[in-house]
């Protein structure tokens, strides 16, 4: 089983789990669903966030199940994106 497996019913593909992640263990994959990289395990900092930034709760992670306050996550996602769009990566 993957480090990281989204439930493909409810995953809207938003790929806000892949940004988030600051070890870049998770990828969007050519079906547009987020997976891990190999050796995800070794990888992963067991922060948290890709679960907790998943606001229609579809990602599951073999460790980290959500937190009860995801705003932290959702704080870094838009300091990320901002960041991106201050780069000119995103419009
Ligand atoms: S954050 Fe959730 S909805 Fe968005 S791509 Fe990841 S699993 Fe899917
Ligand atoms: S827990 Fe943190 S390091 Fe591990 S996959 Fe999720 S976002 Fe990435």
């Amino acid at each position: 089983m993957e480090l990281v497996s989204p439930d493909k019913e409810t995953c809207v593909k938003c790929k806000a789990c892949a940004e988030i992640c600051p070890m870049r263990v998770i990828l969007i994959g050519e079906d547009g669903y987020p997976r891990a990289i190999s050796n995800a395990f070794k990888t992963c900092i067991n922060c948290g966030y890709c679960v907790d930034v998943c606001t229609v709760g579809a990602l599951h992670h073999r460790v980290r199940k959500r937190s009860m306050n995801s705003d932290a996550a959702l704080k870094r996602l838009k300091r990320i994106k901002e960041n991106r769009k201050k780069r000119g990566e995103i419009k």
